[in-house]
């Protein structure tokens, strides 16, 4: 079997079993990209209770969240812990889209994918993930998002190498997919869904995973 066809039938199984999960929640691309940069290390009820914070406090806009001094933006956040990192990085992302963009997500989105991607990843604090989590996500750019979720049951399969590096993960489900966002957007998803649910880090349950088939495709842990 190809990788491609293992690809799409991991995704489609995963899909059928636990159905359309509709992610990014957020009204605004801004507040997906805010979201992306508070999920870091947190679960997301910890990241709806900081953004609901800004929201009654009627800071969850690029200007105010310009203007705000560190320490205040701080304490709004606080439900998602690393608070004080998480307001610096915040503060860090939001000087950089008022600076280069004017506060504008189309401004922003209509900037090459690519070069797009390098300013964002020079911006202190922002990784791969959190980069790709906003074009994916916030600018509908196809890019695949990885994580901890993705290498963890990728390469208990030996699909890809548990030594694997972000790039080469990503650049697994890239070449062997269709630049479709809302595939890289779903595919995602599922994969945290699984993750988080069935194939956890210590005890994996394979007697109920959506995609055991894969134990007769190729070697696993
Ligand atoms: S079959 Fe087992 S190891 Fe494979 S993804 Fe499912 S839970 Fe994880």
């Amino acid at each position: 079997m190809q990788k491609r066809d293992v690809l799409l039938k991991i995704y489609k199984s995963l899909y059928n079993f636990f159905g359309p999960l509709n992610w990014w929640p957020g009204d605004t691309p801004f507040e997906i990209m805010v979201g992306a940069i508070l999920t870091q290390n947190t679960s997301w009820s910890n990241v709806e209770k900081a953004i609901n914070n800004l929201k009654k406090e009627n800071l969850l806009e690029p200007w105010k969240l310009y203007r705000i001094n560190q320490e205040e933006l701080a304490q709004s956040i606080k439900p998602s812990g690393y608070y004080n990192i998480k307001a610096k990085r915040l503060k860090n992302f939001v000087t950089f889209f008022i600076e280069e963009f004017e506060g504008s997500t189309k401004k922003m989105f209509s900037d090459d994918s690519k070069e797009l991607r390098k300013k964002l990843l020079k911006v202190n604090g922002i990784g791969p993930e959190t980069a790709d989590s906003i074009l994916l996500y916030a600018g509908k750019k196809p890019f695949f998002v990885v994580d901890a979720y993705t290498k963890r049951i990728f390469s208990r399969h030996k699909l890809i190498s548990q030594d694997a590096h972000y790039h080469q993960i990503q650049e697994f489900f890239s070449q062997n997919l269709d630049r479709d966002v809302k595939l890289f957007n779903e595919f995602h998803a599922q994969i945290v869904m699984l993750g988080k649910t069935i194939c956890t880090s210590k005890n994996p349950d394979c007697a109920k995973c959506p995609i055991a088939f894969l134990h007769t495709i190729y070697h696993v842990i």
